[in-house]
């Protein structure tokens, strides 16, 4: 939430801040703002979207070298001008952008104002920023970075900023605390982001700031230190991503685009992780760990939205297959209720940023609680990858839509992947069985492809369900998550209510809402689960609902009984889950684009949960 960018460097600072908020975007899309130090200090900032800022400051002198910007997801202030990033502080000395909450900001304001502050917004950033210039005014002897510091061991809450004391014109000092942010070392020029998308088209070279870092950046070089002022190490990262990866390409939306991606991503996922003779299965990066997972009394998977759902189908799959009990948690509610935890207990927190406040917050609490704690991220160097002990990465690639895709079949992959390793491994399968999944798997993305070469019939069924106000999804097994999943994507990018629920659990209430106006999403396709889940498509026939359902190809039995029909390949169940959200992927994506709603970027949501 709420992306940062920042340069310094030879070059001309407004389009490089321009561009990199335009990437940062699907972070947050309330206001956006610039701040360009050139002898003076340049601000320009409105609510809305970049392209407005740009609008914004068409006939501007933006000339400069070094500047902040950012694109805001507000959690203290409703969007507008005043509230809009970046923050100056009273008297001047000080420009923040800032990722994160200040938690005690009230107190923090109490104080300021009691010392003669004066506040223009309502956000908690204007608090940082001004207890900067509090500190800041206090003597000489306090430069920028020391009274930056200063504020920042006041600080209760979390912090991605970058700052400009514009009396110390060649610098910026960057600094976090449970919000992400990159460094981009160019020649002569650093970048700051929120993630490495926006600096990949100047430099690779990254370096990945931890908690309690700051760095005082200058043209010649950088100084890492600790908010208490001990001196930091730092590593650089050479990043893999390409700039194709960052861009829409031929597709209208990035979510289409990942659409489609997904059968290039689940082979990216499996692959190197199967042997050539297809026998076995390696996961290196769980390599230490496994004797612990297999002897885990009970494995926690802990996760937020999309990637909770991923976790229902790794409960499903670890139970059934390898017989090590399972249960998920979200990781909001996890973190918070003191769960009992004991040191024959693994999490593995699923996070497709790494960075999920909530889910980071999680994995701490479960570690200092004695578990060993494993991660399954998209983003490599992220937090949580660098704070688990071992884990598997999704190779999904750059997730740039808001509503998830590619990051939930990849991470579904590595589900099925882990489920079959520990089932092997713990003796409760057969080599041939083990062989033959690993086959079913490698089959899915020929399978993934033909689903969606069927994209026009999806888009055609779903202009007939664009005018709908609610529908429920309803699945069993190994298909109840999905239907949570197909629920999810409706709700969060059409803006249409959407309920998913276990089939068997209709008739305890959600059939009170069936009629002739509500749509009802089944996920049928034939597991061990078939019969029962058409006795629930009946239930609904009877009452009148308009029933579409992801079926088996060559399943004939439901013709008469559901009004639309999504086919997938037949295939073993455990790679059903895979197979059956992609139809219900493109039913919301195209209903969505038909509400003429912003695909890419929905209302009141942003990508990568940096914030509680
Ligand atoms: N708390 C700040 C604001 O509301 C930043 C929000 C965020 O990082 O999402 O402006």
């Amino acid at each position: 939430m709420c992306g940062i960018i920042g340069y310094i460097g030879q070059e001309n600072v407004y389009p490089i801040l321009i561009q990199g908020l335009q990437r940062l975007e699907y972070r947050g899309y309330d206001s956006a703002g610039i701040a360009i130090l050139n002898g003076s200090l340049k601000v320009f900032k409105c609510k809305g979207r970049v392209s407005d800022l740009e609008q914004h400051v068409k006939d501007e002198d933006i000339s400069g070298t070094i500047g902040i910007g950012h694109t805001r997801w507000a959690t203290h202030g409703e969007p507008n001008d005043r509230n809009a990033h970046p923050h100056t502080s009273m008297n001047g000395k000080f420009v923040l952008v800032h990722n994160g909450i200040i938690e005690n900001h009230t107190e923090l304001k109490t104080d300021l104002m009691k010392n003669g502050f004066r506040f223009q917004s309502e956000t908690d950033t204007e608090v940082l920023v001004n207890l900067i210039e509090y500190f800041y005014s206090k003597g000489e002897a306090i430069d920028g970075e020391m009274a930056i510091r200063l504020a920042l061991s006041k600080v209760v809450g979390a912090y991605g900023i970058a700052v400009i004391c514009t009396k110390e014109k060649d610098q910026l000092i960057v600094a976090r605390k449970g919000s992400p942010l990159v460094i981009g070392v160019g020649e002569g020029s650093y970048f700051i982001a929120s993630d490495a998308s926006p600096i990949i088209p100047y430099t690779r070279n990254m370096i990945y700031l931890n908690d309690n870092d700051v760095a005082i950046i200058n043209r010649q070089g950088l100084i890492l230190k600790t908010v208490e002022n001990i001196p930091a190490v730092f590593n650089i990262t050479k990043v893999s991503m390409t700039i194709g990866e960052i861009e829409k390409g031929d597709f209208d939306h990035f979510m289409l685009k990942e659409i489609f991606e997904q059968p290039k991503i689940i082979e990216e996922t499996f692959r190197g992780r199967i042997t050539s003779d297809h026998s076995t299965i390696i996961l290196g990066g769980l390599m230490d760990v496994f004797p612990k997972l297999l002897s885990a009394q009970r494995i926690i998977i802990i996760g937020c939205g999309t990637s909770w759902h991923a976790a229902l189908v790794g409960e499903y799959l670890i139970e059934t297959y390898a017989r090590i009990p399972v249960e998920v948690e979200y990781a909001s509610e996890f973190r918070y209720r003191n769960p009992i935890l004991t040191n024959t207990d693994v999490v593995i927190a699923i996070s497709q940023s790494g960075e999920t406040a909530d889910t980071l917050a999680a994995i701490r609490m479960a570690k200092a609680n004695g578990a060993t704690v494993l991660g399954i991220c998209n983003v490599v160097g992220s937090t949580i990858a660098r704070e688990t002990e071992g884990g598997v990465f999704t190779h999904a690639g750059i997730e740039i839509g808001v509503a998830s895709t590619k990051a939930f079949t990849a991470q579904v992959t590595v589900l099925t992947l882990l489920a079959l390793k520990l089932a092997k491994e713990n003796e409760k399968m057969t080599q041939e069985t083990y062989q033959c999944l690993i086959q079913e798997l490698i089959n899915v993305p020929a399978k993934v492809q033909s689903i969606l070469q069927k994209h026009l019939h999806i888009k055609e069924v779903a202009s007939k369900y664009k005018k709908a106000t609610n529908a429920l999804y309803l699945g069993r097994g190994l298909l109840f998550p999905v239907a949570l999943e197909g629920a999810l994507k409706l709700k969060e990018i059409s803006y249409l209510h959407a309920e998913g629920y276990a089939a068997g659990e209709m008739k305890h209430g959600p059939i009170a809402l069936v009629d002739d106006n509500l749509p009802v999403v089944v996920v049928a396709a034939r597991d061990d689960y078939y019969t029962k889940i058409v006795s629930n498509i009946h239930e609904v026939k009877a009452r009148k609902g308009n029933i579409i359902a992801v079926v088996t190809e060559g399943d004939n039995n439901l013709n008469s009984l559901v009004n639309d029909l999504f086919e997938i390949p037949e295939s073993h169940p455990i790679v059903t889950p895979i197979l059956a959200i992609i139809p219900l992927q493109l039913f919301s994506y195209y209903i969505a684009v038909s509400r003429g709603c912003n695909v890419d970027q929905p209302r009141n949501l942003a990508k990568s949960v940096t914030v509680e």
